[in-house]
């Protein structure tokens, strides 16, 4: 069969490779402990199921307007206007069934064939699909372990040019969870000022960030709000995933551009699912934040476990619910200690190639899981990997 050119270099994410293959060895009766896929553990908040359900009985179940319900995205626009201290009209608020589609149609929206896109690397893969998807040509921009997973600004200085038409970033970010400084994005802003190119910003683990840190935001720098779209949702923080729940935030005529590729695609985003979010957004906020505390606990506990390991190098990253640590001292290819490590220590995680070329050297692994699995882990994973040494 042929196939459009379009999607010729689309491939399935590794997270869902490594699944496939860590269930197929507890079919054979082994225990794994999954440390890939990168949601978190806890199920959504009773009071965002109650309410969905509520809406459900209710008969809340037609469709809705495709940018998203008045109600939810007024109360967007409200927390955002607070959170960026700056005016965020709705109008400027795309709601979508997850945050994917608000990469991706804004992505469709802007690209012309031949255009560059510039996108962190390692990064989600999502980037370089929609960028080929759009017929854009992408252009990886290393992130460095020296600067805690940002760009490397003096390569992304080099690759800038008028063919430049958007810059994606995303901090705190996966698969590092790197969080940006605001003084790399200052310089990141006064090149696209120079150049003209939009910038994308996912933020979508903006609220999973450690010890009290306000992560810094592209779209609150002057400037900036007319040529940065910030994707967002909940996804991670409401721990929504299957929800399919998530919106972006842009200038109102790139939202009604984007407005019109959700109306001719998906639709509108369920009803019910935007009467959860209005709840996930205005009901008690202590859950969310008894949960992060409790991921920073889980981080320090990888972190520290994994350094003990000969042979690892981790930061302690300062968002999100991943870490990615070294692993060149082992002379193995990520993929490889990867799979020496799903086949000796019984743990899938992913290696950092999954993630672009500037990823190999590195794993991912995702500590949204319970202590008990991470110390396990940990001493599985020093086991096997001894006797390479
Ligand atoms: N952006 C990043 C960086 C992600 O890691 C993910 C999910 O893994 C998404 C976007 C997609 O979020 P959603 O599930 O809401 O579409």
């Amino acid at each position: 069969m042929s196939f459009a050119f379009r999607i010729s270099h689309l491939e399935p994410e590794g997270a869902y490779q490594v699944l496939a293959r860590s269930q197929a060895l507890e079919a054979e009766g082994r225990q794994i402990i999954h440390l890939e896929i990168g949601e978190p553990d806890n199920e959504t908040f009773d009071n965002i199921k109650a309410a969905g359900i509520r809406a459900i009985a209710e008969g809340k179940t037609r469709y809705t307007p495709p940018m998203g319900m008045k109600q939810l995205r007024e109360v967007i626009a409200q927390q955002s206007s607070l959170r960026y201290q700056m005016a965020i009209d709705p109008d400027q608020v795309v709601v979508s069934p997850g945050a994917k589609p608000n990469l991706f149609f804004p992505a469709l929206a802007l690209i012309e064939p031949g255009d560059e896109v510039i996108y962190p690397n390692p990064g989600f893969p999502t980037y370089e699909a929609m960028i080929r998807v759009a017929g854009g040509i992408p252009v990886p921009v290393p992130l460095v372990e020296e600067k805690n997973f940002s760009f490397d600004l003096d390569a992304f200085r080099t690759l800038v040019n008028r063919k430049t038409k958007l810059v994606i970033l995303n901090s705190p970010g996966n698969p590092t969870g790197g969080v940006m400084p605001l003084q790399d994005l200052e310089a990141i802003a006064s090149i696209a000022r120079n150049y003209n190119f939009w910038i994308m910003s996912d933020e979508i683990y903006s609220r999973i960030a450690y010890d009290d840190m306000d992560v810094p935001s592209m779209v609150t720098l002057p400037g900036m709000m007319e040529r940065t779209i910030v994707v967002d949702g909940f996804s991670k923080t409401y721990a929504m995933t299957g929800w399919r729940l998530g919106y972006g935030i842009m200038p109102r005529e790139l939202a009604h551009k984007v407005q019109l590729l959700l109306t001719h695609s998906v639709g509108s985003t369920a009803n019910f699912v935007q009467i959860a979010g209005i709840e996930a957004l205005t009901g008690p906020q202590d859950q969310v934040k008894a949960v992060i505390k409790e991921y920073q606990h889980r981080r320090d506990v990888m972190v520290d476990g994994l350094n003990a390991i000969p042979g690892f190098k981790c930061l302690r990253p300062q968002g999100a619910f991943y870490v990615f640590p070294n692993i060149r001292a082992f002379g193995l290819t990520s993929a490889e200690l990867a799979d020496l490590i799903l086949e000796k220590a019984n743990v899938a995680l992913l290696p950092g190639s999954s993630f672009g070329k500037y990823g190999e050297g590195y794993l991912r692994l995702v500590y949204s899981n319970s202590i008990t699995n991470i110390q396990m882990a940990i001493q599985q994973i020093g086991e096997a990997v001894n006797t390479l040494h």
